[in-house]
């Protein structure tokens, strides 16, 4: 029977929308929430996929964005300042909405899934939570 599991990560990170009119263009932060559902059919053991193994896929991204900053490479001001000062920062090409942001993890995974071998996995979805009341979510078909 098709089966649905998830697990769910947090991680602290700043950014900032250069072009965005309001407060969003200023650098502050999140306390991001991340979901992680697979569906899949359950394997002999029962499962769809070790949580464990979901963890070890997850976790290093995290902790890859955990403490830092997210800075899209067009913003001038902000790839100025990081050449200067030797922070934690994580580069990307977007901008760093919770949209994108989801699009970018499920990226990630999807490409850390595919080197696992056996995971009986058909879709995959990623919800980013930028605040208790806000996310974004995308998916992927297997
Ligand atoms: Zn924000």
């Amino acid at each position: 029977m098709l089966t649905r599991i998830a697990k769910e990560f947090h991680w602290e990170m700043a950014h900032r929308l250069p072009l965005h009119m309001g407060g969003c263009q200023n650098v502050h932060g999140h306390s991001y929430k991340l979901w992680v559902e697979l569906d899949g059919e359950p394997d002999s053991h029962g499962m769809v996929m070790d949580y464990y193994d979901l963890k070890t896929i997850v976790e290093p991204l995290v902790k890859q964005l955990d403490h830092s900053f997210l800075c899209d490479r067009s913003d001038e001001l902000m790839m100025r300042f990081f050449h200067e000062n030797t922070l934690k920062v994580n580069y990307v090409d977007f901008p760093t909405t919770a949209e994108n942001i989801a699009v970018y993890l499920l990226r990630q995974i999807t490409i850390r899934l595919r080197e696992s071998q056996n995971v009986p996995v058909k879709r995959l979805c990623v919800r980013v939570h930028e605040t208790e009341r806000t996310y974004a979510e995308v998916s992927q078909e297997f």
